[in-house]
């Protein structure tokens, strides 16, 4: 991999920032100062140091978010303020992009990541993907809606549902479930509850896949995956 292209990927700066920073001889291969944008390095096995500090490469990372209430799930967004605008400068470097959507209202486990191939994986319909969400729903939640659910429900716009998995926490007035889907349609667990007369008042997504929320995390709170974590992922 040239250098140039290694020190701009871990944010050094455009590639014409990278040049002039270069010129300056303030970037050392294996010891050896190298003033060439051209310079092959193999990031395994070379040491580059910049002003004297190594230049830990990778290529990708892997973040959990607790993604809080009020945020909304891209990395863009004209008026409302997005999940990607609450991560640290150092994370921004490598333009990670949440892994699916969820509503600005809805809190939980969100993955954001720069790794377009496992986010495709992840929220591709063919896949299957698990996802449970923990919520409130305004009603009683019934056996008769876990049969439902797990038959298909028909949506407002006439699909028909996969199954989903119910299961009943508390019931009354307000009741308390988890619900486990394997696909991703617009506003799906809303619209499911809906779909049997009921209204969601609280959403919040516990795992997709392999990954669960990590609970000590605090609602716009997020780390770095472990190794474990990604390994079982993909
Ligand atoms: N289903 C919804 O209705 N909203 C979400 O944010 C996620 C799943």
């Amino acid at each position: 991999m040239r250098i140039d292209k290694l020190l701009a990927h871990m944010g050094y700066g455009t590639r014409k920032e990278v040049k002039s920073l270069l010129k300056s001889s303030n970037v050392r291969v294996n010891e050896e100062t190298v003033n060439s944008p051209k310079t092959h390095v193999d990031p395994d096995k070379d040491q580059v140091t910049v002003y004297g500090e190594t230049v830990e490469y990778r290529e990708y990372i892997y973040l959990m978010m607790n993604k809080p209430d009020g945020l909304v799930s891209a990395t863009e967004d004209a008026v409302e303020e997005t999940v990607i605008e609450i991560l640290q400068p150092e994370d921004l470097i490598f333009h990670p992009f949440p892994v699916g959507r969820l509503d600005k209202d809805t809190e939980g486990l969100l993955l954001i990541t720069n790794d377009g191939q496992l986010a495709h994986r992840l929220t591709s319909p063919k896949k299957d993907i698990g996802k449970t969400y923990f919520a409130t729903i305004d009603g009683e939640v019934t056996d008769s809606d876990v049969e439902a659910f797990k038959q298909g429900v028909k949506l407002d716009d006439g699909y028909v549902t996969k199954p989903g998995e119910l299961e009943i926490l508390t019931s009354g007035s307000e009741s308390e479930i988890e619900l486990t889907i394997t696909e991703g349609k617009y506003h799906q667990v809303k619209r499911m509850f809906e779909a049997v007369g009921k209204r969601v008042t609280y959403l919040k997504r516990l795992s997709m896949g392999t990954l669960q929320l990590d609970e000590d995390l605090a609602p716009g709170e997020y780390r770095e995956l472990s190794q474990e974590e990604i390994t079982y992922l993909k």
